[in-house]
């Protein structure tokens, strides 16, 4: 996995964003008002399986600060052979995360800011993670109704049945996310997020003051 412009990490291959790079994600997850310097972003693209055990080849973007953690979380997750199902640039996707979520597409890097506000949400910073989002949805309730995210995962929200690509507390993906210090929308009580790992609003402030 070796190329010019990157190096081969933990049988990862990580690169800045080079003008090739750049190419895809500009206008599409690289928004034109995106205040965060490409320098701070990093491309990854490593191996994982599905749930066939089919060997696959992800890419992702994320902040610089986490890059070492996703290695190391991945490396496991596909040695372990816990199913990730598609691991694509959102870019594919027009950078539009309904679609992707409806795709199951795992993703990181999504520049947005928090609806109504200036703050940029922890996707937007490349320091939140997705992981399986059609099976693993974004719950809440709205005016009594309970709503999902995508709109597609009805069939996912109710979180005693099992069914492939569950994530759970306890499961590899959470322990290990967890261990990195990564917290999980699962263990939101307002509304549920379980397809999400984050990492902490203090660290994100620290973070965001660097940047
Ligand atoms: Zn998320």
């Amino acid at each position: 996995m070796k190329e010019k412009g990157g190096a081969t990490l933990e049988q990862a291959y990580v690169s800045s964003i080079t003008d090739e790079i750049f190419a895809r994600i500009d206008g599409l997850s690289y928004k034109a008002d995106c205040p965060l310097p490409l320098e701070d972003l990093r491309y990854l693209r490593f191996l994982h399986r599905d749930i066939h055990g089919s060997v696959l080849v992800g890419e992702m973007i994320c902040h610089v600060c986490i890059v070492h953690d996703l290695i190391d979380i991945f490396k496991r997750l596909y040695q372990a052979g816990y199913p990730v199902e598609k691991i694509r640039l959102i870019d594919e996707y027009g950078a539009d995360d309904e679609i992707s979520m409806r795709d199951n597409n795992s993703s990181c890097f999504n520049f947005r800011f928090i609806s109504h506000t200036r703050r940029i949400s922890k996707h937007g910073l490349g320091l939140a993670v997705d992981v399986n989002p059609l099976y693993n949805p974004y719950v809440k309730t709205v005016a009594g109704r309970q709503v999902s995210e995508p709109a597609t995962a009805a069939a996912y929200c109710e979180r005693q049945r099992d069914f492939p690509y569950k994530l759970q507390k306890g499961d590899l993906c959470y322990r290990l996310f967890t261990e990195h210090g990564f917290l999980w929308g699962g263990d939101w009580t307002d509304r549920k997020d379980y397809q999400h790992f984050e990492v902490s609003d203090e660290m994100a402030a620290i973070l965001g003051r660097r940047t």
